[in-house]
């Protein structure tokens, strides 16, 4: 007999899930709110223009297929240096004096593997705080890497906000030293941001009680358009070092969403040190951390991202890629909001649909609406997150007479 024999069936992946509902479903009406990947307005997957010329440029001048450096080529890591924190004085500085290692990661998921690996390593304090709700691999790659997750308040269900209050009350009374989760920008699942200020009074706490952020920057470029604008934060965190009130901070970014390389598997993580004697010895350690995982990264994608930001032209297409799907998706929520309240006269609040950010929104329906919603082959996972990019010109009458049917 199969020594497999005991193996349980494993619970359906959320989303997976839905798509495979999706597929299945025969009407011509069906939506998939589901899945968090850009769609143009005919519903259609989209290759970048910037990626369809760095594409040309590669495939023109590629010399070999050689494998990479454990942690990525040193053109992709000085680009990606440049590209994080060239823009910002105090984070040029900490790269100027070698405090910042960097390594190509496996896309954002790989990233935080990575970090969740070397943190287990390397950090005495297993607790890590993450946002409530946050994305669910979070929780997954932490505790699979033998952490432990502790939620802080994040999501308002009242106000459809940010709960700022509870979340710096449960920071404030969390283990002095513990890991803290958080989201650059665009929450995923809520869709919602600390403003500028607020994150300011939630970096105070994290000073205060020298808790070692992992930054996780998934959507760069979907909360104003301008992947540069969107590194403010990442700055607030370059100017605290500088400052002396934060010696560490890591960083995990993916390029899946922002120029659609999603199944090429390219970004990077970040691990910011006391200095250039230190770097070498983490850099050493993180090597040994990838290699019994998967050796050395994939070179496709990350070949592309390396014409994308060193060659002028297409760099300068690419920003205009990206403020073409944050324009469409801003688009559709108020597409989607003047539905709601202007033609079907909902009485629900629905503000929380404009200011939200990113990719996703956090509806406020509940379980039982968002089943009522699947019955109408309206496809979204039970905590009421649409993904905005599911929504083009053409569905979204249907959306919104099948939202407005569940909640009146
Ligand atoms: N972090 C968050 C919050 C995400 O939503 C995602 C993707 O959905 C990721 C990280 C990583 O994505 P990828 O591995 O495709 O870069």
């Amino acid at each position: 007999s199969s020594v497999w024999a005991s193996v349980q069936q494993a619970p359906a992946d959320k989303i997976l899930g839905l798509t495979v509902l999706y597929n299945k479903d025969t009407n011509p009406s069906k939506i998939n709110l589901g899945v968090g990947a850009y769609r143009d307005n005919d519903g259609k997957p989209w290759i970048l223009p910037s990626v369809v010329a760095a594409e040309k440029v590669l495939s023109q001048t590629e010399e070999n297929k050689e494998y990479v450096p454990i942690v990525g080529s040193p053109n992709f890591n000085s680009l990606i240096k440049k590209f994080l924190y060239g823009a910002s004085a105090s984070g040029q500085s900490l790269v100027d004096s070698g405090r910042v290692v960097t390594s190509q990661g496996i896309s954002g998921t790989g990233a935080l593997k990575v970090l969740a690996e070397f943190t287990k390593s390397f950090y005495p304090i297993r607790k890590v705080l993450v946002p409530n709700p946050t994305w669910a691999n979070h929780i997954a790659i932490l505790e699979k890497s033998g952490l432990e997750t502790e939620p802080y308040r994040y999501y308002d269900y009242e106000s459809n906000g940010l709960d700022v209050t509870g979340l710096l009350e449960d920071l404030r009374k969390a283990q002095e030293g513990s890991v803290i989760l958080l989201h650059a920008c665009c929450h995923n699942p809520t869709g919602v941001d600390p403003t500028l200020e607020q994150w300011d009074e939630i970096l105070e706490v994290v000073s205060q009680k020298k808790l070692l952020p992992i930054l996780d920057m998934a959507y760069q470029g979907f909360r104003t358009g301008d992947p540069i604008e969107d590194l403010a934060i990442l700055y607030k965190f370059c100017d605290l070092v500088a400052a002396g009130k934060l010696d560490n901070f890591m960083l995990s970014q993916s390029f899946a969403k922002n120029m659609g390389l999603y199944g090429e598997r390219v970004g990077s993580l970040s691990i910011v040190t006391s200095g250039e004697e230190e770097s070498v010895r983490v850099k050493s350690q993180l090597e040994k951390v990838i290699r019994p995982i998967y050796s050395s990264p994939p070179s496709h994608g990350s070949k592309l991202v390396e014409i994308v930001l060193s060659n002028p032209e297409i760099y300068a297409q690419w920003l205009k890629d990206v403020k073409v799907m944050n324009d469409r998706l801003v688009d559709m929520r108020a597409l989607l909001y003047d539905k709601l309240k202007n033609t079907y006269k909902n009485p629900l609040n629905w503000e929380h649909l404009l200011q939200q950010q990113g990719m996703f929104c956090y509806t406020g329906l509940s379980p039982e609406q968002v089943s009522s919603l699947i019955d109408k082959s309206v496809y979204l996972t039970g905590d009421g997150r649409i993904s905005i990019a599911g929504i083009y010109e053409k569905n979204v009458d249907y959306l919104a007479k099948a939202i407005h049917e569940v909640t009146t």
